[in-house]
């Protein structure tokens, strides 16, 4: 039987500054039943797009992506911030609330028209995934989907990533 899991999420307020209140999924992680009943909603999506690799940003994009590669038996790429990967990387830079961020894949992490889905824990501003997005297109790769477990609907994340297929397990 399929759990709630809204039930394995803890919000947490004023977390990580004043007036935010924080989505904390490592309950959901720390549990068998809730991790693997959320991984095999993501591996249905993917399945049904004929996913050839996972791309997931530092760092819980890595918890989310990866047993989902395990489990099509893909391969899974991560998309890590500056001075991480130790080869030739691309690079794509985002929006922070105070200046800006980047983050780097490797050059060799997609192959050209590869067909790619990206997964991270949760979708707020849309910041992160739109990078992620940018650097595997860089690369020649065909982004089919975007997963999450989380999304916080009034941050309007999805309307950045409107010209994709978008899974969200929760909303907030
Ligand atoms: P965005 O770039 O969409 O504004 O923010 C999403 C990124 O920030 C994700 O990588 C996510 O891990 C992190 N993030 C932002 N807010 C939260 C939150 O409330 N809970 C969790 N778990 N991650 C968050």
């Amino acid at each position: 039987m399929a759990v709630d899991l809204t039930k394995y999420v803890a919000s947490i307020p004023d977390f990580p500054e004043k007036g935010i209140i924080f989505r904390d999924l490592s309950p959901l992680m720390a549990d068998g039943t809730a991790y693997k009943q959320a991984t095999d909603q993501i591996v249905q999506f993917a399945r049904d797009k004929n996913v050839e690799m996972i791309v997931g940003p530092e760092a819980r994009g890595f918890i989310v992506g990866c047993p989902v590669a395990y489990e099509l038996g893909v391969g899974f790429s991560p998309a890590r911030k500056k001075g991480k990967l130790p080869r030739e990387t691309v690079k794509a830079s985002y929006q922070l609330e105070y200046g800006t961020a980047e983050l780097y894949l490797h050059r060799d992490a997609v192959k050209p028209g590869q067909r790619v889905l990206v997964a991270d824990d949760l979708l707020a501003t849309g910041g992160t995934i739109s990078a992620t997005i940018d650097l595997v297109k860089q690369l020649g790769g065909v982004v089919v989907g975007c997963a999450f477990i989380i999304e916080l609907d009034a941050l309007k994340g999805r309307d950045r990533i409107k010209d994709y297929d978008v899974l969200s397990l929760m909303h907030y």
